[in-house]
């Protein structure tokens, strides 16, 4: 197919492309990419943003994926209100400290002070909690599985990132109860098992499972598992997702209590579970380049983008062959379930559209000109790699499916290559430093001790980079040796924990 002219002049010809680079500032490079992607605009209110369907479409494929997998678990869906009291919020003492500081409220009603203020949920424990207590009597009535797909707020004061960290966000948040401890604790690592599975099998994101420090773990709960990512060009880490066991921490609080078989009273076992828009923003972190977003196939809204390229000086009856020749591939295309996209606009160029195309991150451009309508074959080309090959017309229906395939496994490879060259294992706090200082992260002999966690914070943070902390302790383990002492306090080393500068 025809060319898109050389690297300056086709930014001038287009105005598509972005002006900063991965690997030179990165910063500048994903504000300019997430918005000339379409994936997202900027608001009028700061730290909010507002998702185009680009980004939404990718939305609904974690969305049904997930929910599709909660329900095989026996969760149902059920929706409670935006808003909160503020004496149900202040019930758990500990999640209530966690989080004021971020709770937006709302005092007035036009102008009208409100007699109470009324929170807006940051996360629905206390919402949901006191209905539980009045839904939960009996053993029978156990397990309460439940999930909701909202919007919460919270007020962050850390610097706002589109997807990464907004003040609003989209998640599904999972509060479930249990009778025993072993069905709750078994539940947090089914969830994070399919949290796990969001990021690597449809975004191709490798993450670390593990278990969180206390200090970093969800106020009010019993223990927090997590799923951490990593972003190699800024060296920082990134909480994927969480999935907390509360024990009874918040059914003492509102008294969700049932009776045994035995007649005997008892409180239940509690989980939260959420999953954000973050997930989606760490994808396009993770796989993106300066010609735009690069797909994981699966999460792709449009997989295969078809764009005949008539010659300038064909009669409109070869080019509107050519057109017809397109609509058949796709419709070809579209029975064996991928998703495509015909470009057949008149009034841009080729080469306008492969950068436009590209922008966008579409796995596969198909590229039928003059001779291939001759042949009866395509030029197709991976946005991942650039690699092209000719795949003939009658080929195309399982050529295509095979080579999305691949290009999702081989992104998730890449990735994971990237991951492991960014992990480095160190015993003291010399070879620490200058690990985080290489934007690695670091997995270190630890005495698992708040303290000791708070000090490594403190004396990590240089001029110009944030201190370090722990990402998580992962599932993992290497074997620790006997007499191991943690690197930054020489006390006896307790496990190895996963440290980094993080998000
Ligand atoms: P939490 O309820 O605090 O456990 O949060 C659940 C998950 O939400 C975390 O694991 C993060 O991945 C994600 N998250 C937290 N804060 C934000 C935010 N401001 N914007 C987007 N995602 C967030």
């Amino acid at each position: 197919g025809a060319g898109g002219g050389g690297g300056k002049d086709k930014k001038k010809e287009t105005q598509l492309g972005l002006s900063a680079t991965k690997n030179e500032d990165f910063n500048k490079w994903y504000q300019e990419l997430v918005v000339a992607s379409e994936l997202i605009s900027y608001y009028d209110v700061s730290g909010c943003y507002i998702l185009r369907p680009w980004a939404f479409a990718m939305w609904e494929v974690v969305h049904r994926w997930f929910d599709d997998n909660i329900k095989a678990l026996g969760v149902q869906n059920a929706y409670f209100p935006l808003f909160i009291t503020e004496d149900v919020l202040n019930t758990e003492k500990d999640h209530v400290e966690g989080f004021a500081p971020e709770v937006a409220w709302v005092t007035r009603s036009g102008n009208t002070p409100m007699e109470k203020p009324i929170a807006i949920r940051p996360t629905s424990e206390t919402a949901m909690y006191p209905y539980f207590a009045q839904w939960i009597r009996s053993h029978r009535d156990l397990p309460l599985r439940l999930n909701q797909w909202t919007n919460v707020v919270r007020w962050e004061f850390k610097y706002p990132t589109p997807f990464i960290r907004s003040r609003e966000f989209l998640w599904q948040e999972g509060h479930t109860a249990f009778a025993t401890q072993e069905e709750a604790d078994a539940e947090v690592l089914q969830i994070l098992d399919l949290y796990a599975g969001v990021y690597e099998q449809l975004l191709a994101v490798p993450v670390t499972k593990g278990r969180k420090s206390k200090k970093e773990q969800f106020a009010g709960a019993l223990y927090t598992t997590t799923v951490e990512a990593y972003i190699p060009e800024t060296g920082r880490g990134i909480q994927g997702a969480t999935s907390h066991c509360l024990g009874q921490n918040f059914s003492r609080m509102f008294g969700i209590e049932f009776e045994t078989e035995e007649k005997t009273k008892q409180h239940a076992w509690q989980n939260s579970w959420g999953l954000t828009t973050r997930t989606l923003g760490v994808m396009v972190m993770t796989h993106s380049d300066d010609k735009g977003l690069v797909l994981p196939p699966r999460v792709a809204p449009k997989q295969v983008v078809i764009i005949p390229i008539p010659k300038g000086n064909s009669s409109p009856e070869v080019a509107q062959g050519m057109f017809d020749k397109a609509a058949e591939l796709r419709k070809g295309l579209e029975a064996v379930g991928v998703r495509v996209e015909t470009d057949l606009r008149t009034n841009y160029t080729p080469g306008w559209k492969y950068n436009h195309w590209e922008m966008r991150g579409l796995p596969l451009r198909v590229e039928l000109g003059p001779r291939d309508m001759e042949a009866g074959v395509v030029v197709v080309a991976r946005r991942d790699t650039g690699a092209k090959e000719t795949v003939a017309w009658a080929d195309l229906s399982t050529r295509l499916p095979a080579l999305l395939d691949t290009i999702q496994a081989e992104m998730l490879v890449r990735a994971r290559e990237r991951y492991d060259a960014c992990l480095e294992t160190v015993t003291t706090w010399e070879d620490f430093m200058a690990a985080l200082e290489r934007k690695h992260m670091v997995l270190a002999p630890w005495a698992d001790e708040e303290e000791v966690e708070e000090d490594v914070k403190k004396r990590s943070a240089t001029a110009d980079s944030m201190g370090a902390k722990t990402l998580c302790l992962p599932f993992v383990q290497p074997e620790l040796p006997a007499g191991a002492v943690c690197f930054a306090s020489g006390k006896p080393a307790k496990n190895w924990a996963l440290w980094g500068r993080s998000y």
